[in-house]
C-alpha cells in the first residue's frame, strides 16, 4: 500500500512550539491575555479591521454575533444551502430559522438573486459564506442588505487570503467570523474570531463573550446579562500568533497547490476548479473538483477510486437542507446537484509535488 496522503494537516513549526511552550511557562498571572491579545492586534492588523475577539471557534463568533443582532425566535437567516452545518447551528440555537437558497454554478457562493427573492418581513440577517476560499459577490449583497436594511454576515472561515476588490475576506459585512479549526489554512487546535468595524456591535459581543459582564461593570461577579463562554485561551493565541507571523507563508503555498491542480487538470474541459474571479484574489483553502455531467463521473466513482489509492479526498458539502433536522429544497438545484459530482482534493501546507502528482493520476486515469 502506498503512503496515505492526507486531506488537510496543520503547519507547525519550531516557533509555534516556542510561543506555546512560552505560554504554558509564562503565560499566567499578569501575563495572562498577552498572547490573546497579540493574536488579536496581528489579526486587526492582516484584515484591515478595527475590533476583533478571539473566540473558541467560529461558531461561537457566530452564534454571539448573531445574537448582538438581535436575531432570536421568529426571526429568519438566509444563507446557502451549501455549506458545513457551522453556520446553520446557531442560527437554530437562537430560536431563528435557517432559510438556505441555491448556489451559484461557477462561484458555489450564495446567488445574490436567490437571496434577494427570500427576504420577508421576518428576515433578519443574510450570510455571505465564502465557500473554499471563494468569494461571494459582496456588491451585490451588500446592495441587498441596504435596500431592504438587513446586515450581511460573513463567514469566512474557509477564506483566509482571500480577497475581494482590495478588501479582505470578512472585513466587509457587519461583521466576520473565521475559523481556526486544525483543517484550516491558520490553525490553533480548535480557535475562532470575531471581526467588525462597528463599535457598537463590538461592545455588545465583548460584553456577551465574558458571560453578559461589560467591561466597565466595576462590581465583582455582576453579569448584567446572560451571555457566553466561547473564549480562546492564551496557550492557542500562542500557536495563532506564531502562525499570523507566518500568515503570507501559509496563504500563498494554499494558493501554489491549487494552480498546481489547475494547471495539471486544464487538460480536460470536463473539470471545473474554484474559479478566478475579476477583481478577487482566492485563499485556496480547498481545491475542489467539479466534473461535467458528461463525463459520468460521480461522487461514488471519485470517492472510491481515491480511496484504493489511499487518498483522503472529501466529498463536497450536501445540501444543509437535505439533512434530517432540515426540510428538503431540491429545487436548490445547484446545491444539490453539483455535489454529486465533485470531490475535495488534497491541499495540506507540506504536501509535495510527488503526492500532488499521484492525486492528479488518479483523476486522469478516471478520465
Ligand atoms: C470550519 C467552518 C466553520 C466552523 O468552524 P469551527 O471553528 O469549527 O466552529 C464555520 N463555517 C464554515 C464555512 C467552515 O468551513
Amino acid at each position: 500500500m502506498k503512503p496515505r496522503i492526507f486531506y488537510t494537516k496543520p503547519s507547525i513549526t519550531d516557533l509555534e512550539v516556542s510561543y506555546a511552550t512560552d505560554a504554558a511557562e509564562n503565560g499566567w498571572g499578569d501575563q495572562c491575555y498577552a498572547y490573546i491579545n497579540r493574536f488579536e492586534e496581528l489579526f486587526k492588523k492582516h484584515l484591515g479591521v478595527k475590533y476583533a475577539i478571539a473566540t473558541s471557534s467560529c461558531t461561537g463568533a457566530l452564534h454571539m454575533g448573531m445574537s448582538a443582532l438581535g436575531i432570536g425566535p421568529g426571526d429568519e437567516v438566509i444563507l446557502a444551502d451549501t455549506n458545513w452545518i457551522a453556520t446553520a447551528a446557531p442560527v437554530v440555537h437562537l430560536g431563528a430559522k435557517p432559510v438556505f437558497v441555491d448556489i451559484l454554478p461557477d462561484t458555489w457562493c450564495i446567488d445574490p438573486d436567490k437571496a434577494e427573492d427570500a427576504i420577508t418581513p421576518n428576515t433578519k440577517a443574510i450570510v455571505a459564506v465564502h465557500l473554499y476560499g471563494n468569494l461571494c459577490d459582496m456588491d451585490r449583497l451588500l446592495a441587498i442588505g441596504e435596500k431592504y436594511g438587513i446586515p450581511i454576515i460573513e463567514d469566512a472561515a474557509e477564506a483566509m487570503g482571500s480577497i475581494y476588490y482590495g478588501k479582505r475576506a470578512g472585513s466587509m459585512g457587519s461583521f466576520g467570523a473565521f475559523s481556526f479549526h486544525g483543517t484550516k489554512t491558520l490553525t490553533t487546535g480548535e480557535g475562532g474570531i470575531f471581526v467588525t468595524n462597528d463599535s457598537n456591535l463590538y461592545d455588545k459581543v465583548l460584553t456577551l463573550s465574558n458571560h453578559g459582564r461589560s467591561r466597565f461593570q466595576k462590581k465583582q461577579f455582576w453579569a448584567d446579562e446572560v451571555g457566553f463562554k466561547y473564549k480562546m485561551s492564551n496557550i492557542q493565541a500562542a500557536i495563532g500568533c506564531a502562525q499570523m507571523e507566518r500568515i503570507d507563508q501559509l496563504i500563498s503555498r494554499k494558493q501554489l497547490i491549487l494552480l498546481f491542480y489547475k494547471k495539471s487538470l486544464s487538460f480536460s474541459s470536463e473539470i471545473l476548479m474554484n474559479p478566478d474571479v475579476k477583481g478577487c484574489t482566492n485563499g485556496a483553502w480547498m481545491p475542489n473538483a467539479v466534473f461535467d455531467e458528461k463525463s459520468n463521473i460521480t461522487r461514488e466513482i471519485l470517492c472510491n477510486a481515491f480511496e484504493s489509492e489511499n487518498i483522503d479526498a472529501r466529498v463536497f458539502f450536501w445540501p444543509l437542507s437535505s439533512l434530517p433536522n432540515f426540510k428538503n429544497k431540491e429545487e436548490n438545484f445547484n446545491s444539490w446537484d453539483i455535489p454529486q459530482r465533485a470531490i475535495n482534493l488534497p491541499s495540506y501546507f507540506d504536501i509535495n509535488e510527488q503526492d500532488l502528482s499521484r492525486v492528479v493520476s488518479v483523476i486522469k486515469m478516471l478520465l
